[in-house]
């Protein structure tokens, strides 16, 4: 097993640390980083960044301006780009963009990827993803879907309320999951500015690097035409799935990365600051939280790896994506947590980065599946496994 990068990759990899310290990082104190995410006007300044960079929307295709990156290669960059909370903003590769971007790559038809596909991939517009649905509709289950679509001569009528739908406020298009009258689900793709929809209020939550932050979107008669269908009617579930495991992955890549700066931070504190006559790192309950933090970081890097490999073979990598979201999830909350500890008062104050790092991490272990419906799936696996397995001949018990 090679874990070396490749100079390519190498090169990618310094490219993307070197543009994020020397010129996203100083715009973390800009006036325009707000409460629901960096105004248009940031963003665009970084999209702009980026580009006279090489460093783009990298995962894109080179016909829709990026590098081509596999998912190993997205690891390695991602995980760079997470380093600063407007890295992933500034790069195109933030949610939900980035998974949106992947899914309609893949199941888009030409005039789609035209109309919708390419300005996103230049970072003109942005996206959202509208699937999660007020009680009692889908939520962690979401096969409890309320939204209806219902035919109307070439168009669908489509009814029904979404929330914590990120980055609503200020995108161009949604992706919205709706369930035909025969209850199977299908994926529209409708430009927000439509008659029928609405953003009737932004949720306050305790992240504030999401751009449009998370809306809650009201469909109303909304009217779409039957050819904005996003690929086959019936099959959203099946199209989650192409989009679910590979942008759950790239979660992972980029909260690795705010994970290794928070680490970092505190790690810079402990060894200046004195307490007890030596340096805070030196005491054995600080060292050993450091400790804990590098064996986090480093088993959520090879997890991360491992499940990018396995969609780099090809394979929809269900299983791997749970066992790699619930192992990096919970691993970077613990890293971002004791480095708050390590950092004494300042750790809980917005004198670091690292006190925006712990309030945007938080909602990690629930979107994109919380750790208990992951683990719920891990053990379903581990089940079928059993009951597939020969008998081992010898073996009685
Ligand atoms: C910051 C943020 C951004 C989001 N962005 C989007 C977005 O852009 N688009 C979108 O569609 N959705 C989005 N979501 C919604 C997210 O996907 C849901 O919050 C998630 O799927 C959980 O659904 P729920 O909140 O309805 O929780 P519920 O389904 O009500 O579950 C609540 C809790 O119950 C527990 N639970 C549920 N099922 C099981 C089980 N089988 N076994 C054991 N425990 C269980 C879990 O602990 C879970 O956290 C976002 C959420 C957040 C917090």
């Amino acid at each position: 097993m090679d874990f070396s990068l490749s100079p390519s990759l190498f090169d990618l990899q310094q490219r993307t640390r070197r543009f994020i310290a020397e010129r996203i990082v100083p715009l973390e104190t800009d006036p325009r980083c707000k409460p629901h995410g960096p105004t248009e006007e940031l963003r665009r300044k970084m999209i702009t960044m980026a580009r006279e960079e090489g460093l783009l929307s990298a995962h894109m295709p080179a016909h829709l301006g990026g590098l081509g990156l596999n998912h190993m290669a997205k690891a390695i960059m991602f995980e760079e780009a997470g380093y600063s909370p407007l890295g992933p903003v500034a790069l195109n590769i933030a949610a939900p963009d980035e998974g949106n971007m992947h899914m309609m790559e893949v199941i888009a038809t030409t005039d789609q990827k035209d109309r919708w596909l390419r300005p996103l991939a230049l970072g003109e517009i942005r996206s959202c993803f509208c699937m999660t649905e007020p009680a009692p509709g889908s939520g962690s289950d979401p096969a409890m879907l309320e939204t209806t679509a219902v035919r109307d001569g070439d168009d669908y009528i489509i009814n029904g309320v979404k929330w914590f739908i990120t980055g609503a406020q200020g995108a161009s298009f949604a992706i919205i999951m709706a369930k035909l009258e025969d209850g199977r689900a299908t994926m529209f793709l409708a430009d927000m500015d439509r008659p029928g929809i609405r953003i009737e209020r932004s949720v306050d939550a305790l992240d504030s690097c999401f751009p449009g932050g998370h809306g809650v979107v009201r469909f109303d008669n909304l009217r779409v035409p039957a050819r904005d269908i996003l690929g086959e009617p019936g099959e959203g579930f099946k199209y989650a799935q192409v989009r679910l495991s590979p942008a759950r992955l790239t979660h992972c890549m980029r909260w690795l990365g705010a994970a290794r700066r928070a680490h970092d931070v505190a790690t810079g504190y402990a060894a200046k600051r004195e307490a007890f006559g030596k340096r805070l790192g030196d005491h054995e309950g600080v060292g050993f939280m450091l400790a804990d933090n590098e064996l986090d970081l480093h088993t959520t890097r090879l997890a991360v790896w491992h499940c990018a490999w396995t969609l780099d073979q090809g394979e929809l990598g269900r299983h791997e994506s749970s066992v790699a979201k619930v192992i990096s999830s919970e691993a970077i909350w613990r890293v971002v947590d004791r480095s708050v500890q390590v950092l004494g008062g300042q750790g809980v104050t917005h004198e670091t980065i690292v006190a925006r790092i712990f309030a945007d991490v938080r909602a990690f272990r629930i979107y994109d599946g919380p750790s208990e419906v992951h683990r719920w799936s891990i053990a379903k696996h581990i089940m079928r496994q059993q009951r597939d397995r020969q008998p081992s001949v010898g073996v009685k018990s």
